[in-house]
């Protein structure tokens, strides 16, 4: 009995230990590796998806984090991830940072860090033109959106009578509705954007104006992973002074990008 009692503690705290590493200091640890590993959408055109091309991972979301692993003087390795494992993976160690269309909320802040807000979109839906004008003509109806995201939360408390299709990733919903299983998509309006800017017949789609939350997106790191945390903020700051975050944001939404947008937000500290 002793020993079996000996043997747990042992393995509890080795648990801890490797815990402890993992949420120890990535700054640090990423240096002597001499790389960052970055969670990245694959399929979220224009945060990251992969180039027809190159076949490589591209996007705003791929460009900030590139700017980070420079100013580190690390190489930057990218690992695909959807809304629902982007948390688990980072938690896990299986990648250093969330670069991922993740909006910073109370309760993903209790379990992981987040950056200063380097992005501002609001939750929209994307549906076959002209078939819906309010809300209420969503009432009972059927919505695609992605698994583990805040959008799928926010519509169903927006719309308690419609029925939430929950897919790993929204080119999924969109499909959905286009094979019109689903009367409307629903995520954050860059993504809805993005997502329509790559459909065959983009004409007979539309992103509505009905809006039902707001979405600031930060960097997700390990919580208490402090000197990273700060290490990124300064970057965000410094990006924003010296124009690199504008023209990030103006190569995937200026006026040469497939759908022009405003930049309605400015890189602050949070605190
Ligand atoms: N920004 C929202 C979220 O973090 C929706 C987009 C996504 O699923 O990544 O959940």
């Amino acid at each position: 009995m002793k020993k079996m009692v000996t043997l747990f503690m042992i393995m509890v705290l080795a648990t801890f230990t490797a815990k402890a590493a993992l949420a120890g200091d990535t700054l640090a640890n990423a240096k002597k590796k001499g790389v960052l590993v970055g969670g990245v959408k694959d399929s979220t055109p224009p945060f990251g998806y992969v180039d027809e091309k190159t076949r490589k991972l591209i996007g705003y979301d791929v460009d900030v984090l590139a700017v980070i692993a420079k100013r580190m003087g690390v190489a930057l390795e990218l690992k695909p991830v959807v809304s629902s494992t982007r948390m688990p993976m980072l938690q896990e160690g299986n990648i250093d940072i969330i670069a991922a269309t993740m909006t910073k909320n109370a309760d993903r802040a209790k379990v992981i860090d987040f950056s200063n807000t380097y992005f501002m979109t609001y939750q929209r839906f994307l549906i076959k033109k002209g078939t819906v004008k309010s809300l209420k003509d969503l009432a009972g109806k059927r919505i695609g959106t992605a698994k583990g995201s805040t959008s799928e939360q926010n519509v169903k408390k927006a719309i308690p009578t419609a029925t939430v299709l929950s897919f790993d990733d929204y080119p999924q919903a969109f499909l959905a509705l286009q094979q019109g299983k689903v009367q409307a998509v629903t995520t954050d309006d860059h993504i809805l954007l993005g997502l329509k800017s790559k459909a065959l017949r983009k004409d007979q789609f539309e992103v509505t104006d009905l809006y039902i939350a707001d979405e600031p997106y930060g960097l997700g790191m390990r919580k208490g992973d402090k000197k990273f945390v700060e290490f990124v903020n300064k970057t965000l700051l410094e990006m924003e002074k010296n124009g690199e975050a504008a023209r990030i944001f103006d190569k995937w939404f200026g006026p040469k990008s497939d759908f022009h947008q405003k930049r309605n937000f400015k890189i602050t500290s949070d605190k």
